[in-house]
């Protein structure tokens, strides 16, 4: 019995369940609303929903990615100036400004999946429990995929000045920085993960939490200190994007980068003295 109560509470934890949860308990009590919700009062609460959701899943492993992996385990091998708190609260203040545009950005996509537009279902046998395990290792290659193109047409130079910049800002990064963009440039990079709800069956409650691992994978590789996993695109990497802004687009693999000629190995970057370039030897006038 007990078991069977676990697993309803779990099933309840998707974004429609959530967000009238919250209109239930938060919302409904100060302004009452009618069933089904207006839309008006639907975008507000699920803005609201996505933007402290967000916050939340931010601060919590952001923080201690920081504290655990990004100071304990790592500051002996990071340079001099590895913390400036200075930038520390400029990339914290970006991610909380841009996160509130983002999660208005992403709601009517939400609403549209909360009404049933989406491929989003809530039996877990209904495609049968194999393609349930599968189906993030689909998110996740779909991804890859869409990130790898839109992240390196951010930097072009017609788009990359206006859109991209203030991400690359940011050299030395900590795990802080992960939603420190500009809004449409973090929408941009985060579509994928709608449109492939649009495209591919997913359960609720699974899609849920692969955001919650996307988001900690994107303070991860901010943070300076990789694992080294073969075939992983791992911090090193992005720290090698940040200080070089013409390799390592990847996010999760480093296969798009090898298949476009884009990759470059942390391990011989390192033997090679890590050479940086500046923005300006990279966009010149476009800097
Ligand atoms: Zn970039
Ligand atoms: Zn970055």
């Amino acid at each position: 019995m007990e078991a069977l109560g676990i697993t309803a509470r779990l099933a309840n934890l998707n974004a429609h369940h959530l967000v009238e949860l919250l209109n239930d308990k938060l919302f409904d009590p100060i302004l009452p609303s009618h069933q089904p919700l207006s839309i008006s009062r639907r975008l507000f609460v699920t803005w609201v929903f996505l933007y402290f959701g967000s916050l939340i899943v931010y601060f919590t492993f952001a923080s201690l990615d920081f504290l655990i992996h990004f100071r304990l385990l790592a500051h002996r091998c990071l340079p001099e100036n590895y913390l400036q708190t200075t930038q520390v609260r400029r990339e914290i203040t970006t991610s909380v400004k841009s996160l509130s545009i983002m999660a208005a950005m992403t709601t009517p996509f939400e609403i549209l999946i909360q009404l049933g537009y989406g491929k989003i279902y809530y039996d877990p046998a209904k495609y049968g429990y194999a393609y349930l395990f599968v189906s993030p290792l689909l998110f996740l290659a779909f991804s890859d995929c869409v990130i790898y193109f839109v992240h390196r047409a951010l930097h072009h130079p017609l788009l990359y000045k206006t859109f991209h910049k203030p991400h690359h800002s940011f050299i030395n990064t900590t795990p802080f920085a992960a939603f420190a963009f500009h809004p449409v440039d973090g929408f941009a990079q985060g579509l994928s993960y709608l449109i492939f709800v649009f495209l591919v069956p997913f359960h609720a409650v699974v899609h849920l939490a692969s955001l919650v691992v996307v988001s900690c994978w994107t303070m991860n590789i901010h943070d300076r200190v990789t694992w080294r996993i073969p075939g992983v695109n791992g911090a090193a990497h992005h720290t090698i994007h940040h200080t070089t802004f013409k390799s390592n687009y990847g996010q999760y693999t480093t296969l798009w980068d090898k298949l476009c000629g884009t990759f470059r190995d942390p391990h011989q970057w390192k033997q090679a003295g890590s050479p940086t370039l500046t923005e300006k030897q990279v966009y010149g006038k476009h800097a």
